[in-house]
């Protein structure tokens, strides 16, 4: 936000409140809400009209737009799939569930191209030496 939107801001605010604002109002609210984006600082300014009755100060429009920031914006979890074992998901130390139950896997793919999931029932059966 720039000082032209911080005083545009504080117009908004005082119309409400009949606060006086003057240049050093502006710059100590610009000093506070800089990194801030206008849009966003306007509509935490109507939030905080409409949901309190408290005397406006910079860290209410700035706490509010943090926590629309987190909450509208959500990081997507991290998740990793197994290049081997399709569908498992990595866990912590880089291998799936399958990769440590069955770690000649990954060099058998490696080697073939052939993914251990993609074997049928019975070629699992024959290669573990068991019969039905
Ligand atoms: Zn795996």
């Amino acid at each position: 936000m720039d000082l032209k939107q911080t005083a545009q801001l504080l117009a908004r605010a005082s119309s409400v409140d009949n606060r006086r604002v003057e240049q050093e109002t502006v710059l100590a609210w610009h000093e506070i809400l800089e990194p801030f984006d206008y849009e966003q600082l306007v509509a935490a300014l109507t939030l905080h009209r409409r949901t309190s009755t408290e005397y406006l100060v910079p860290a209410h429009l700035a706490a509010i737009v943090q926590t629309a920031g987190r909450t509208s914006v959500p990081i997507p979890p991290a998740i990793d799939h197994c290049d081997v074992h399709e569908g498992y998901i990595l866990e912590a130390d880089g291998k799936c569930h399958m990769c440590t139950r069955y770690p000649e896997d990954r060099p058998h793919f490696l080697a073939t191209g052939e993914r251990p999931a993609m074997l049928s029932i019975g070629e699992l059966v024959a290669s573990t030496g068991r019969t039905a």
